[in-house]
């Protein structure tokens, strides 16, 4: 009975030590996406977009839902509506300059 019974716990405490890793893996993974996470919303409030503006109809962000945010040649533009991208990108120049303004 004691022979069966032994091998047995020790599977399980095995178990819990497998178990407890992979936690402990899965929280510092966690930890580091938050770090990586608040170092690039760090960085993005360094260079704030401009405007508080739609850049092709010039409503104001935020009014049509979440702003469109759209990255053009890395440099962010920021839209009232999705739809605003295919007209500015007829004539990206011309809508650049309003924000270079
Ligand atoms: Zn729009």
């Amino acid at each position: 009975m004691k022979n069966e019974s032994d091998p047995l716990t020790r599977n399980h405490e095995g178990t819990i030590v497998v178990a407890m890793r992979k936690k402990f893996s899965t929280t510092s993974y966690v930890l580091f996406i938050c770090l990586a996470f608040v170092l690039s919303s760090g960085l993005q409030g360094c260079s704030q977009y401009p405007l508080d503006t739609c850049l092709v109809t010039g409503k104001k962000l935020g009014t049509m839902g979440e702003p469109y945010v759209h990255d053009h040649n890395g440099t962010t533009v920021k839209f009232c509506c999705e739809p605003c991208l295919d007209k500015f990108n007829e004539e990206p120049d011309k809508y650049l300059a309003k924000l270079r303004k």
